[in-house]
């Protein structure tokens, strides 16, 4: 996808602050921050939304929430943190490359949806 920003990050074609790495994962914070602390995980493969998933993409899935806890640490968000994954145009996706938002810092977030 040459098009996709995340994939563009991927190969290194667009800047990121790159926090952590691996064979199948990348993480860097968000370029637009929503908190102190607002990282994104993105599988290096192209995959649009959660919705293009299937329990054949459990191994990665499960592969990025459990990298989450350690990137939290490491943050400094010992006190908790909310994980995000914005899917479709109803979920409000706006990168349409599969990531989960982690969001923190020092003060509790605000409540995730209004009445
Ligand atoms: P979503 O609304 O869930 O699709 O979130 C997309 C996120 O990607 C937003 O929080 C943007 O601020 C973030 N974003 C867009 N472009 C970049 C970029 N080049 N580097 C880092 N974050 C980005
Ligand atoms: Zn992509």
């Amino acid at each position: 996808m040459s098009d996709c920003i995340f994939c563009r990050i991927v190969k290194g074609e667009i800047p990121s602050d790159k926090l952590y790495e691996d064979d199948d994962l990348l993480a860097f914070r968000d370029i637009r921050p929503l908190a102190p602390v607002h990282l994104l995980i993105i599988p290096k493969r192209h995959i649009a939304t959660l919705a293009d998933c299937s329990e054949q993409d459990a191994p990665l899935l499960g592969k990025m929430l459990a990298v989450v806890p350690r990137l939290a640490r490491e943050a400094g968000l010992a006190e908790g943190f909310r994980t995000i994954i914005n899917t479709g145009r109803v979920g409000g996706q706006e990168v349409y490359h599969l990531h989960v938002h982690i969001l923190g810092g020092p003060q509790p977030l605000p409540a995730m949806l209004k009445h």
